[in-house]
């Protein structure tokens, strides 16, 4: 797999200081260093807080609509820009809250459109958020961890640590940047080319339920980006306590990762099966509740040559779907440097995807977008982890 060609890649740390535009109290604080900026950080906190949040800072309640409007609908990044709040009101905010966004490391952009942004956080932690197009609409990849604890044996963040939990604002942060790359602001109402998210970027989400959820509820929220629950996929290895809560609490489309058809090759693949096996998995996806009704659960199998690929596997899955309004997105297995397996032939996922479409479920394969710039479903890792690995 060969990296990014230098034409597509745009180091955008000067892209970043000419867009953050200085005037009174945004200059000196702007990019503080978290452990000295005693800023409140606004994005991230939820209507009820980011309200509290604001009359404790000693200002009347309508203020707090004011400015939720201007960070979630007009995209505004600094208070300076939200021109409706007198001018002393904005330089007081600028000393007393933080709503920087954290810094783009680098911006890639792949022969077929796809775009992939590398994010560091203010302790230099990085996530990958990738956005994939298509011709008038579009799904962004949102990560929820730095790094995995999961070791799914086919995924190359598998191989990188966990280092830590996104908190919310990290998480609504990823969705800003990508709305500021390509020109989103104000939210559009139709037509958006980033009109989907996909909760299938680095880490687990349902190991950080809380900060997903209410990162997930600031977008959903109608004041602001406004992106219905319906554009909005959880993708998850199987944590089944959480699978509930997220079709309870969020009402947004389940993904899961199956990838297997038995205990004992999914216990190899995706080792959180040892703890949540198939049967319990799909006991969970058969009472959630956007299941029930018209919207399938989409299940991921990735096609490993000579793994999980036969025909008698393609009944099996057939036979273990029953009952559930679901289709199955097979995902051409995406190489990286090390990975221990092959993607299956062409021929042997079609024959693959006739048996599971012939059994009622439609079975697409998956076209891999962004695959020049590691951009791929399971491809994503941070720059220093690859780099570090690289050296050894
Ligand atoms: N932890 C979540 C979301 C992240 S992975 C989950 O497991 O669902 C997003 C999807 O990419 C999952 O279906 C995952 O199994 C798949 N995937 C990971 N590595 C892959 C690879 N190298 N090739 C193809 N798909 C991969």
């Amino acid at each position: 797999m060969s990296p990014a060609s230098n034409q597509h890649v745009t180091n955008i740390a000067s892209v970043n200081s000419e867009q953050t535009a200085v005037c009174s109290g945004d200059g000196p604080t702007s990019g503080k260093d978290s452990k000295t900026d005693s800023r409140v950080s606004l994005i991230g906190l939820d209507r009820e807080s980011f309200q509290s949040t604001l009359v404790s800072l000693g200002e009347p309640s309508f203020r707090a609509k004011q400015i939720w409007h201007w960070l979630y609908y007009q995209g505004a990044r600094t208070f300076c820009e939200m021109t409706t709040l007198p001018r002393a009101l904005r330089t007081r905010l600028s000393d007393s809250c933080n709503i920087d966004r954290p810094s783009v490391s680098r911006l890639q952009l792949s022969e077929d459109g796809a775009r992939k942004w590398l994010i560091r956080f203010s302790d230099g932690q990085e996530v990958e958020c990738v956005h994939i197009p298509e011709e008038d609409r579009g799904a962004l990849c949102m990560s929820s961890q730095v790094g995995c604890t999961l070791t799914c044996k086919f995924c190359y963040t598998g191989t990188q640590k966990l280092v830590r939990n996104l908190d919310s604002g990290e998480i609504v942060n990823q969705f800003l940047i990508a709305r500021d790359t390509i020109g989103e602001w104000p939210s559009p109402k139709n037509g958006r080319m980033i009109s989907n998210i996909v909760m299938m970027g680095m880490g687990e989400p349902l190991y950080n339920f809380d900060n997903v959820a209410h990162a997930l509820r600031i977008i959903m929220d109608g004041e602001g980006i406004a992106l219905s629950r319906r554009r909005i996929t959880l993708s998850t290895a199987g944590v089944v306590p959480f699978i509930q809560r997220c079709g309870r609490e969020l009402g947004v489309n389940l993904a899961v990762s199956l990838h297997a058809v038995n205990d004992e090759v999914r216990n190899q693949l995706v080792p959180i099966n040892k703890k949540y096996p198939i049967k319990e998995l799909l006991a969970s996806c058969r009472l959630y509740p956007s299941g029930r009704n018209s919207r399938r659960i989409t299940f991921e199998y990735v096609m490993l040559r000579g793994v999980n690929d036969s025909d008698a596997d393609a009944r099996a899955l057939v036979r273990l779907l029953e009952g559930i309004p679901a289709k199955v997105n097979l995902i051409p297995f995406n190489a990286w440097p090390g990975a221990p397996y092959e993607c299956s032939s062409n021929n042997r996922m079609h024959s693959f995807a006739d048996i599971v479409n012939d059994g009622g479920y439609s079975a697409p394969i998956r076209v891999p977008r962004g695959r020049d710039i590691l951009a791929a479903c399971g491809q994503l890792k941070s720059e220093s982890e690859r780099a570090q690995r690289h050296r050894v």
